[in-house]
């Protein structure tokens, strides 16, 4: 049997190695050092913003991003609920109740006029919104210009979460420069990789203190430990954040690995009726983190399932899109706008092999299996 081929794969190389090693020889084997310096220092100069502060993930961004904006427990914040758990997780940390926005079909990001309904509901029932946090879908950003509109209106900050979208733009500004605050991940699979880990990033200066002075057990400037606030242990090692650099490096090569993927699935399904490419609309301006297509078992005469049960026969992973955070037995207790649209992306998506460590062979490999696949239907 062949080696497994996985949807997302860390891509890393030599490059890598040497700053790895480089890093530890140094002596700065800590959560600080001239690496995460420079890593904060090169992620928001790539991004257009102020500041970065770089943690140990992107929910620990999320939920450091939260409390500085003064999230309570009581409070309400809106999100998407087509996303990974991890943004609804933040926002639960926090003692705030999220509310859910359901998604826009052609993208599966947050819905603008679903995000106003929400907002207006909220209003005549007296809440405190607190935060609307809207998520760019697998690199994809979302339509900033429309919901920073409707939040400026409404008066409630936006925590951009930009966990996907690394390297993509929304008219012609960067993913990870919206809202108060943006945060990004590093997660094993996502666009570029620390092994774990993530970053705020703020032009507001003082934001950016507050998530460092958080992120290090919120420490008074005096030499006994004085505490005045209940501190976090977030903060990024100095070995992560020199391998981040070396991401960092590369990412515009890694996006356009991957965007070579992603023309290969759109010439594969072009000729295929009842798939398409989910979000291929406009998609030159997105990372293009990961593909996944859509499915009309009707049209097609197969379902995704049956698909993802022929390329599993082969040792090739693929999975359905993020289930919604609605339909999910921790959060469905919660409210939200819900038009039935993330259910349905949920329903027929399948997410295809994208990572950009994938080689030659291993993308003939998924082409070849999923084409004999389609032609047996
Ligand atoms: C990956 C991800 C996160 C969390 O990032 P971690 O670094 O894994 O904690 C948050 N939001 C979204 C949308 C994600 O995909």
């Amino acid at each position: 049997m062949s080696e497994r081929i996985y949807m997302s794969s860390p891509d890393v190389t030599q490059r890598e190695e040497d700053a790895v090693v480089a890093a530890m020889r140094s002596g700065w084997i800590a959560p600080l050092g001239p690496d995460v310096d420079a890593f904060e220092r090169e992620l928001a100069e790539r991004v257009g913003v102020d500041h970065g502060v770089a943690l140990s993930s992107g929910t620990a961004a999320l939920h450091l991003g939260l409390i500085t904006l003064g999230v309570r427990p009581g409070d309400v914040v809106v999100t998407s609920t087509m996303t990974f758990a991890a943004t609804t997780n933040a926002i639960v940390y926090t003692g705030a109740e999220p509310y859910f926005v359901d998604a826009d079909l052609a993208t599966g990001n947050m819905n603008p006029e679903l995000l106003r309904r929400a907002l207006e509901r909220l209003r005549e029932n007296g809440e405190r919104v607190a935060a609307i946090v809207p998520v760019d879908l697998l690199g994809k950003a979302v339509d900033y210009t429309a919901i920073e509109a409707i939040a400026a209106e409404f008066e409630v900050p936006v925590l951009a979460d930009a966990a996907e979208s690394l390297g993509a733009t929304h008219r012609g500004r960067a993913a990870g420069s919206f809202g108060r605050a943006s945060i990004v991940s590093f997660n094993g699979n996502k666009i570029m990789t620390t092994s774990g880990g993530g970053m705020l990033l703020t032009d507001d200066g003082r934001f950016a203190q507050h998530v460092r002075y958080l992120a290090t057990q919120a420490r008074q400037p005096v030499v006994h430990y004085e505490h005045t606030d209940v501190g976090y242990n977030y903060r990024m090692s100095n070995l992560l954040a020199a391998l981040g650099r070396a991401q960092l490096s590369r990412l515009d090569e890694m996006i356009a690995r991957r965007r070579e993927m992603r023309e290969e699935y759109k010439r594969l399904f072009a000729g295929v009726a009842g798939v398409e490419v989910f979000g291929a609309e406009g998609d030159d301006a997105d990372n293009v983190w990961l593909t996944s297509i859509i499915v009309d078992s009707d049209a097609a005469g197969w379902t995704p399932q049956q698909l993802a049960t022929a390329l599993a026969e082969d040792d090739i992973e693929s999975r359905p899109l993020w289930k919604p955070m609605h339909r999910q037995p921790v959060f469905e207790k919660y409210r939200g706008e819900i038009d039935g649209s993330s259910e349905r992306l949920f329903e027929r998506g399948l997410t295809l092999p994208s990572g950009s460590a994938l080689t030659g062979a291993q993308r003939e490999r998924v082409l070849g299996a999923i084409s004999s696949f389609v032609a047996t239907r």
